[in-house]
């Protein structure tokens, strides 16, 4: 906009009395030009530096952190690869060297196994109980970082989004 008339555009830059304006071509003659302001050049820079801002995005993005996390239905998993294999609680405990009311527990779901009594039972029962996500960095720390160790399932994550 024309700092000098309202016309809508200001085409150049002039300095009239010690003060630099935005006149349109009209104007323009008050003063003296210091330069021609081109209309399209403030929108292309500000397309460039948005660019530039998608690419820090995306090295930002390769910055991935690998999340091992314990799948959400784990007691289903043990209990009935267990029952599978026509084991007892007891007997899948003295093999993998834990208590019966560790897998008790497990099964029951009110104790979620940390990741490397999962490994044991997914070695033992041939299941699958840890997942590993790659988070990007900003999801990572956005969540509880601390926490994000054995003790949290897939259902943590999301709760956390
Ligand atoms: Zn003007």
């Amino acid at each position: 906009m024309c700092d000098m008339c309202s016309s809508p555009e200001s085409v150049y830059r002039i300095e009239l009395e010690g003060s630099m304006l935005n006149v349109c071509e009209k104007c323009a003659s008050y003063g003296r030009v210091i330069t021609k302001l081109k209309q399209e050049e403030p929108i292309k820079r500000k397309k460039k530096k948005e660019k530039r801002v998608e690419e820090a995005e995306v090295k930002a993005r390769k910055k991935t952190e690998t999340v091992q996390l314990i799948t959400p239905n784990y007691s289903k998993l043990i209990k009935s690869a267990r029952e599978k294999k026509g084991l007892k609680q007891k007997e899948v405990a003295k093999k993998i060297a834990e208590k019966e009311s560790v897998i008790h527990k497990l099964e029951s779901g009110r104790m979620k196994p940390g990741i490397s009594l999962a490994r044991k039972l997914e070695k033992f029962l041939k299941i699958k109980l840890v997942e590993e996500l790659e988070l990007e960095g900003s999801e990572v720390k956005s969540g509880k970082k601390e926490g994000l160790s054995d003790s949290l399932t897939l259902g943590d994550l999301i709760d956390i989004k």
